[in-house]
């Protein structure tokens, strides 16, 4: 066995259909009194619903959260928690809000007061799981690493997850499963996130033709947030490699929406590594496999399970101009990092080709 270090994060976990009730509980344990409650404007309704339950606990809502959290919005989310007075932010939604929340405790923490945030997650990409911020400057993302931004506590209600909607939850759970393949082949990788990468892969492989059938399906979309659960714990302890770098390149450089990038992007990031790092692909594909799909090869499992359930499979298909591919392969390899197989300009730039015209790995 490779030799490895294992840190576990504090993350405190409530699961379960209706556990929204728990809310006011979990603040209690956390001693705080006053929650801004962050949201989208998409989702101000349902923020409104949550301040509502919290009755007197509510110091206000916040629904402005935007992809990739601008500085502008930051801004306006810290200057409106001095404002309220609030001592915690509750965010209800994607990643879009928990990373609004991360924003304010990061600053919070910069002063030195602890400012917890109670994360909601309606979708599956993960962020509430990890100590990842990220903000967005003229047009470009910064992201590091900071313990204090990880949320104190998770809800994970399936109830919330019935209105996402169909194409979201498809390629939102691709994008957790992208996490919990790369984090197969972490150069700082250890058994236990690997079971749970394995597990979060099959847990999400299997909730997709359900859903399809019945987005509505309770048991369904319990399983997909599970394997959220896993997939973001993965991302959150162990570091990504080639196929996060180019979808952070193509999301913060080109603009392209998150979900549809990661699953776009990842059947081709692991025919790149594919042959650097065998026992990953195969457990990639005996994660399918136990969900009851098809699985002649990673890369190929993924790219069907993308097309097989109406999901984008070409970089074009996402407004990806053609003119661009060959800076989006300066870029990633502009700096070197960790990745089972060496980074070479040809190959990625063949790999951009590829993803663009949505080819089937073999
Ligand atoms: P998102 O949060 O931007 O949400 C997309 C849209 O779906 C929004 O309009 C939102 O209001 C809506 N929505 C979300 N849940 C819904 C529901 N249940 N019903 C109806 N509508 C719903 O999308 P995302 O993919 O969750 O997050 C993407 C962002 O999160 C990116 O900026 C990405 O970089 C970041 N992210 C960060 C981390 C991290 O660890 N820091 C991890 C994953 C993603």
């Amino acid at each position: 066995m490779t030799p490895f270090t294992y840190t576990a994060a504090p993350a405190r976990v409530v699961f379960g259909a209706g556990s929204l009730q728990h809310l006011g509980r979990e603040l209690e344990a956390l001693g705080a009194h006053r929650a801004l409650v962050l949201s989208t404007p998409e989702q101000e309704a349902s923020a409104r619903r949550v301040a509502e339950l919290l009755g007197p606990r509510a110091a206000g809502v916040y629904a402005q959260a935007r992809m990739h959290v601008p500085v502008e919005t930051a801004r306006g989310a810290r200057e409106e928690a001095r404002r309220v007075g609030a001592d915690c932010a509750v965010a209800i939604g994607g990643g879009s809000t928990t990373g609004l929340g991360k924003a304010i405790a990061l600053e919070a923490a910069g002063g030195a007061v602890r400012f917890p945030i109670v994360a909601i997650p309606t979708t599956y990409a993960g962020s509430e799981m990890t100590p990842i911020w990220g903000l967005t400057e003229g047009g470009v993302k910064k992201t590091g690493r900071d313990p204090r931004v990880l949320p104190a506590a998770v809800i994970y209600d399936p109830e919330l997850t019935l209105t996402l909607p169909l194409d979201l939850t498809v390629t939102s759970a691709l994008n957790a499963i992208a996490h919990a393949a790369e984090g197969l082949y972490a150069h700082d990788g250890n058994p236990v996130m690997s079971l749970m990468a394995e597990e979060g892969i099959r847990a999400a492989a299997a909730a997709l033709a359900p859903l399809l059938k019945d987005a509505h399906d309770l048991e369904a979309r319990s399983d997909a947030l599970y394997a959220a659960w896993l997939c973001g714990t993965v991302l959150g302890n162990v570091a990504m490699g080639l196929h996060h770098k180019l979808c952070h390149t193509l999301g913060g450089t080109f603009g392209l929406p998150h979900a549809e990038v990661h699953t776009v992007v990842l059947p081709h990031a692991l025919a790149y590594n594919a042959a650097a790092a065998a026992e990953a692909m195969a457990r990639v594909a005996r994660a399918v496999v136990s969900a009851g799909r098809p699985a002649a090869s990673a890369p190929r499992a993924v790219f069907d399970l993308a097309r097989d359930h109406g999901a984008p499979t070409a970089l074009r298909e996402l407004g990806m101009p053609a003119g661009d591919l060959d800076r989006a392969a300066d870029l990633a390899v502009q700096n070197q990092y960790p990745n089972p197989r060496p980074l070479e300009r040809a190959a990625i730039r063949e790999l951009l080709q590829r993803a663009y015209e949505g080819a089937r790995p073999d």
